[in-house]
């Protein structure tokens, strides 16, 4: 077993520490200070467009794409070390690389199941960094980390055109207030009675100016309204009309699509959790080194000693475990990694949590404030006990799956 990275990734490595350095850190702060002054808080700041042109100057660009005609053609091996690194960022390097949820998913969709005339229009532009998309299939309405809940309707016109038309709400759609947002994946039932309860589903492109779409509102994340993910909103659909030729694959196949998508999607969130705890966990060793409290720096008690040594053991173990799984998706697909995608989606979110709030716990007052970034990196990663499918449910699966060797 050989743990050390590839001479390829070594060198993108390389890159990308020293383009974060030079260019994300920094550029942090400029963010937020130019958000500020933006006529929308929506709006991308310029320090964004400055970003991405600098990463595909330096050849950092669609690295999560394994795909050679589109992406860089890294394995997930490959990318699940640079993935990583941008995590450390999450907010700015992800988008900087082209490399951000959701986009990455609905640009695998689009690669894998688009056709010609589909992927000219979305595809380039959204692997150009030109435009933004959002993938829309949670429903306020019914408990949606079951998608065979979905009740959005998309019908055949009634009217003879060759049209469908949409009618639903979905809420936590990520990116969707960004204005730069051009394309929604909406998920929807084009046979709700069929009797295959998994072919009721199919997937269509609506573009965000079709008459009868509406962006309502941006739904909170712990109070935050996730400005740099372009927000997270409650979209509907009050009988938008795109024409049959918009339909993702095929009719019935919206399911499956899903499927194929949240594969990679979730180990690419687990890689970028462990940047976010790297980060955490230099943000704790600096402020316990810096810190003195009844005598002598924080450093020098044993409860943060404690905090830091379990944290770096816990990191240390993930990482094994996403690399194994990235492993596995690449020799053995998606599919046959699909215990191992669960594991880490299970594992990952849940640690990484305890690691930020120890952290945010030896900021005291400051942890939890805006001037360190540790109480926004904490909620977005408490999100994802949640988003891409909760705990439970792939604790659920992956219970059966162990079960069913004894049955
Ligand atoms: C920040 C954020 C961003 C998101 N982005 C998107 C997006 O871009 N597009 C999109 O479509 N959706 C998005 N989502 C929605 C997310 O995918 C859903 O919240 C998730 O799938 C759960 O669905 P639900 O909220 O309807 O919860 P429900 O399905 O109502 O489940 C609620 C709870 O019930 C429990 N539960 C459910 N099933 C089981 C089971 N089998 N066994 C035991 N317990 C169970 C779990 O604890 C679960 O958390 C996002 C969510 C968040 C928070």
């Amino acid at each position: 077993m050989d743990f050390a990275f590839d001479a390829r990734t070594e060198e993108l490595r390389a890159k990308l520490l020293a383009f974060m350095d030079e260019y994300v850190y920094p550029a942090e702060a400029v963010a937020e200070e130019q958000r500020e002054r933006l006529a929308s808080p929506w709006d991308t700041p310029a320090v964004v467009g400055e970003l991405k042109a600098e990463a595909r100057r330096q050849g950092l660009w669609n690295l999560f794409l394994p795909d050679s005609e589109h992406g860089a053609g890294l394995t997930n091996l490959q990318y699940a070390p640079l993935a990583e690194i941008t995590g450390r960022s999450p907010h700015l390097a992800p988008t900087a690389l082209n490399c951000a949820a959701p986009d990455t998913g609905n640009m695998e969709v689009l690669a894998q199941f688009g056709d010609d005339r589909q992927k000219k229009q979305w595809l380039e532009p959204l692997l150009a960094g030109e435009i933004r998309s959002a993938f829309a299939m949670t429903e306020p309405e019914v408990a949606s980390s079951d998608a065979t809940n979905i009740t959005t309707l998309i019908e055949r016109a009634p009217d003879g055109t060759d049209e469908y038309v949409i009618t639903g709400r979905k809420w936590y759609i990520s990116g969707a207030m960004n204005p730069d947002c051009r394309i929604f994946i909406v998920m929807g039932k084009t046979d709700p009675d069929g009797s295959d309860i998994r072919r009721q589903q199919s997937m269509v492109l609506v573009p965000r100016d079709t008459p009868g779409v509406e962006v309502k509102r941006a739904m909170r994340v712990y109070g935050y309204e996730d400005h740099s993910h372009g927000g997270h909103a409650e979209v509907v659909f009050h009988g938008a009309r795109v024409p049959v030729s918009n339909l993702v694959g095929e009719e019935g196949g919206g399911f499956a699509i899903a499927q194929a998508r949240l594969g990679p999607g979730r180990i690419h969130h687990c890689m970028r959790l462990i940047g976010m705890a790297e980060r955490a966990i230099e943000l704790m060793c600096r402020r316990a080194v810096a810190r003195t409290a009844f005598g002598k720096p924080l450093a020098q008690q044993g409860v943060v000693h404690n905090w830091i040594a379990d944290a770096r053991v816990a990191v240390e173990q993930l990482r094994l475990l996403v690399l194994k799984t990235a492993w596995m998706m690449d020799t053995v697909g998606n599919k046959g990694a699909h215990a191992e995608i669960q594991a880490i989606k299970i594992a990952t979110p849940r640690t990484v949590v305890d690691i930020i709030d120890k952290a945010v716990q030896l900021h005291g007052a400051g942890g939890v404030s805006q001037d360190f970034p540790l109480a926004e990196l904490w909620a977005s990663a408490r999100t994802l006990k949640l988003a891409d499918g909760p705990d439970e449910v792939h604790q659920r699966s992956l219970a059966r799956r162990e079960l069913k060797k004894y049955v």
